[in-house]
């Protein structure tokens, strides 16, 4: 417990925090879950909570921790009813404010009793922890959907006591810490509101657990369900890969800040994929085969890597304005790009470096990352800080149009400015230091539970300049504000590499398309993206296809009087180099069919990236084991 009182000073003192002081203790509320129906995709609560006489406001969680939005799922929550002393008690909810509901307590009452449903998407709908979380073998528990709190207080200041009932036969994972099993129902240790809706819990008839680094402290293991027995039979490597990822990670910041730190992952096609960082965890969902397919494990690659380093940069550091007393107050997100940026570098130099990916498939991200970035016309409207600034308010964009919008580029462009900033501290230093130094200092610190400390644009920068004198502060306000329309690509070629195109699929691309079967990739020809039945997800203003009149929405029926597949597609372009004829495309557009006649000689165009041999091989020293 006194870790938990030293993790509420540690976020009061921070930011002087402005809550009320009240002569009496925060609240101790009891929450018993009945997850039995998961397959039903309905899940019961029942909470006690303490009141006195009067108007109590209770919140639903809206700003998540990570989903960097108020996203919390409130269209789900149903079922609602609150007792006192046995009586029924009026509520209505808030009119300015949706996930805001005011109880009417009656005299003499000390507490409430409030019993609610959470009714998880049955399909497509939703993100994040609103999005699918249920299957018939397996869900995800996210604490934040199924509770209610009461106004007033901050979410350290609250005291949790859970218990959770799941289906007969079900095994579970989870960072929370159990204080007693029986056959029916689970009882966890008292815990703070922010830690219980930082400890997720992972549930399934098929559970694995592996230890990543058995015998050393803390314990790290991964928790897998998955809807088959047959997907949790990875090859060996793969175990070993990820045990490397945990010692180097450790390696590059030289810390940890958790008790002991679970990977929660889902094998499904069935439930929403993303990952979601924690202090001690990560929910982290993806396809079916994806640990026994090797194409989809490749494309999945980047996943446990990105969501193991947020629980130092992210978690433990963490931008002041995103770091809120409770999950009413809106969350600022301008730092994204140091939050989730170097999060994105970070987490594929440790995929590489722990042989998660292979050198060759971590420079094929790159060519990917570099060649999208360099056909992002949406550059040209929107600098990258208004792509962090915007995102509370666009969370549920389409795909379509994405680079004309550039929804989210804080990620992927920030892989290329992150490592340009790494090649800059080693040419600055004659390769004596580098981004790992920065790591150290700014991650690093003393070991110990989970605790916030959080930083504003000027500690980036004065850390920076402690590894390595530069004009950061510059650098980082022209890679934020400018609007060049091509990538920035001085990382890539100061690393020793030059960024290419030639007529063969990576095996990354090759990956993408065959299995996952979506991302078919015209872009860099004719500026096309498609899924395998034809169907456009976006077009890049300013190329050909966008020039002769095809936009996202529309699907490819033909190409050249063919009946369209991805082979008959890549069959055209590749021979539009040898042809005078233009490329030929019978396009369907809300019921209408047209053909579009394009006039593109250049063949097929995949990015990869190749060795500049005047220029020392950097980007070789950056994705080598320590
Ligand atoms: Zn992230």
């Amino acid at each position: 417990m006194a870790t938990l009182r030293r993790f509420a000073v540690a976020v009061v003192l921070a930011f002087g925090l402005a809550l009320p002081v009240f002569a009496a203790p925060a609240p101790h509320v009891t929450i018993s879950l009945d997850a039995t129906e998961a397959p039903r995709k309905i899940f019961h609560a029942h909470l006690t909570i303490p009141a006195s006489p009067g108007t109590l406001t209770l919140y639903y969680p809206k700003w998540i921790p990570g989903e960097h939005g108020p996203t919390g799922p409130i269209q789900d929550l149903a079922g609602l009813k609150f007792t006192a002393n046995g009586q029924l008690l009026k509520w209505r909810r808030d009119l300015l404010d949706g996930w805001t509901i005011h109880v009417e307590v009656p005299g003499g009452a000390t507490n409430i009793e409030a019993s609610l449903d959470f009714i998880s998407p049955a399909g497509h709908e939703g993100i994040y922890t609103g999005g699918a979380s249920a299957t018939d073998k397996m869900t995800v528990i996210s604490w934040n959907t199924v509770l209610l709190y009461p106004a007033g207080w901050s979410s350290d200041q609250l005291t949790y006591d859970a218990s959770l009932r799941l289906p007969r036969g079900w095994n579970f994972g989870t960072s929370l810490q159990v204080a007693s099993k029986s056959e029916s129902e689970i009882k966890f240790a008292p815990v703070s509101l922010t830690m219980l809706v930082d400890s997720p819990i992972i549930s399934g008839q098929y559970l694995k657990i592996v230890p990543l680094n058995q015998g050393e402290n803390p314990p790290v293991e991964m928790d897998i369900a998955a809807d088959t027995a047959a997907a949790l039979e990875a090859p060996s490597e793969v175990w070993e890969h990820y045990k490397n990822l945990v010692a180097q990670a450790g390696t590059l910041f030289g810390a940890r800040h958790y008790r002991d730190y679970h990977f929660l992952f889902s094998l499904s096609d069935h439930v929403a994929h993303f990952g979601l960082e924690h202090h001690e965890s990560n929910d982290s969902r993806s396809y079916e085969r994806t640990l026994v397919d090797d194409r989809l494990r490749l494309i999945e690659a980047g996943l446990l890597p990105h969501e193991y380093v947020h629980s130092w940069n992210g978690k433990y550091r963490r931008p002041a304005d995103l770091t809120t007393p409770d999950y009413e107050k809106p969350m600022q997100t301008d730092l994204l790009w140091v939050y989730e940026g170097l999060t994105s570098y970070l987490g594929d130099v440790l995929s590489a470096r722990s042989g998660v990916r292979t050198a060759d498939q971590f420079r094929d991200v790159l060519a990917k990352i570099a060649a999208e970035l360099d056909h992002r016309p949406g550059r040209t409207w929107r600098n990258l800080q208004d792509t962090a600034d915007g995102v509370p308010a666009m969370q549920a964009a389409p795909h379509e149009w994405e680079s004309w919008r550039r929804p989210l580029d804080y990620y992927e462009e920030d892989v290329l400015n992150w490592l340009w900033a790494d090649v800059i501290i080693r040419q600055q230093t004659q390769n004596k230091k580098s981004m790992d130094d920065f790591c150290h200092l700014f991650h690093g610190g003393q070991s110990g539970p989970p605790q916030v400390k959080t930083y504003n644009f000027d500690d980036v920068v004065n850390t920076l300049n402690q590894v390595a004198p530069y004009d950061w502060r510059g650098f980082w306000t022209e890679r934020l504000n400018n609007h060049g329309p091509g990538a920035p690509l001085a990382g890539v070629e100061g690393s020793g590499w030059k960024l290419v195109y030639d007529e063969n699929r990576s095996e990354l691309v090759k990956a993408e398309e065959d299995a996952a079967k979506e991302n078919i990739n015209a872009a860099y020809s004719i500026g096309l993206w498609l899924r395998d039945d034809g169907h456009i997800t976006d077009t890049i203003e300013g190329m050909p296809a966008a020039k002769a009149g095809i936009g996202p929405g529309m699907a490819v029926i033909a190409v050249n009087g063919k009946k369209f597949s991805v082979d008959v597609l890549h069959d055209a372009l590749r021979a539009t180099k040898n042809s005078s004829e233009p490329l030929e495309l019978l396009v369907e557009n809300t019921d209408y069919y047209k053909v579009f006649k394009i006039d593109y000689h250049g063949g097929e165009k995949f990015p990869h990236l190749v060795r500049d041999e005047s220029k020392p091989d950097l980007l070789s020293d950056i994705i080598k084991a320590h």
